[in-house]
């Protein structure tokens, strides 16, 4: 069996050692960073995403405002919103919840975050310093993805890394940060020819597709590593019933409660055969988290010292 990359444990680590600089500014008289966080209108999943940030907020002592407003927010109000919290001395990040309701305009209110403050590194100026392999607040799945590899020894040099998934936010970053650590990188994505085959060249496979259970064990070549970025809700039972073949506990959790959540890896088949493998939950997306408190921290300490 494959060993858990336990992503929640790392996560505490990487949280414990934010708290501890953020104790250390505040004990020698420098204000606290400060993170605000705009969730507009109502949508259940981002408010529990943006719970879990402001609940490690308080958990590491960074300060925390939150901007609710209302679903029928006009653009003009959100990029003044933006453009106010980018004046706002003592606002080090920003972070606008995606998804955006579907009349507001998701990359023009990213791009009008300062560089300084855009504390998900999805401003292009942040891209561009990544693509450059230059210091710049980094996407924070990612980046928190490569700290637990290397906290786990996972070597990359002259490895073959298979980045399942092409988005701004995880697979096009990710990619550049394995190429940075000299991995050599395949992206595949939806119009990729036999997928199972050029995942099975994978020393390393990370899936962030958002299709629960894409990919099976037979896919994995034996001894890989495996992290999986998606979180897929599964409510369907013929669904549960195909992709949970080998985890009996996941099925019974939809025929009984209705729903599970799951990766876009059959783990328990992917246990079978890699040799390392992140859980959903309780991997990735806990490092997410964790390293949006280290971006904020970085952002306040590059901006006011
Ligand atoms: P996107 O929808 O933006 O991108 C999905 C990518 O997967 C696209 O590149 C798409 O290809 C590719 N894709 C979709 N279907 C297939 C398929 N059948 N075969 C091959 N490739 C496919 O998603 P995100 O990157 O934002 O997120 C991916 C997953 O990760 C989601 O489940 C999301 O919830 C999760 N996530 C988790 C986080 C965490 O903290 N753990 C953080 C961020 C995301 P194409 O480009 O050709 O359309």
């Amino acid at each position: 069996m494959a060993q858990v990359l336990d992503g929640k444990a790392h996560a505490e680590c990487m949280v414990a050692e934010v708290q501890a600089a953020v104790a250390a500014r505040t004990a020698a008289g420098r204000r606290p960073p400060c993170l605000a966080v705009i969730l507009v209108g109502e949508d259940p999943a981002s408010q529990v995403y943006v719970r879990g940030k402001v609940k490690a907020c308080a958990q590491t002592g960074i300060r925390s405002l939150e901007f609710r407003p209302s679903a029928e927010l006009p653009q003009a109000e959100l990029e003044a919103l933006v453009d106010r919290l980018n004046e706002d001395p003592e606002v080090d990040g920003i972070l606008v919840q995606l998804p955006l309701p579907g009349h507001l305009d998701a990359k023009a209110a990213l791009h009008r975050i300062s560089p300084a403050k855009d504390v998900d590194g999805f401003h292009p100026v942040n891209q561009g310093l990544l693509l450059e392999g230059l210091p710049a607040l980094r996407p924070c799945t990612p980046s928190a993805c490569m700290h637990m590899l290397a906290a786990h020894g996972v070597e990359l040099k002259g490895r073959h890394a298979v980045m399942l998934g092409r988005s701004e936010i995880v697979g096009k970053p990710m990619a550049l940060m394995l190429l940075e650590q000299h991995a050599t990188v395949t992206i595949a994505h939806s119009r990729t020819r036999d997928l199972p085959a050029v995942c099975a060249q994978a020393d390393l496979l990370v899936a962030a597709v958002g299709r629960p259970g894409l990919v099976e064990g037979s896919w994995i070549k034996p001894g890989a590593v495996v992290v999986d970025v998606g979180i897929n809700r599964v409510e369907d039972p013929v669904l549960a019933r195909r992709i949970f073949q080998a985890d009996p506990a996941k099925l019974k959790a939809v025929e009984e409660r209705g729903w599970v959540l799951c990766g876009d890896v059959r783990f328990a088949e992917a246990m079978a055969v890699a040799s390392a493998v992140t859980p959903v939950p309780g991997g990735v997306g806990p490092l997410t988290i964790a390293g949006l408190m280290k971006n904020t921290l970085q952002a306040c300490e590059s901006q006011v010292g």
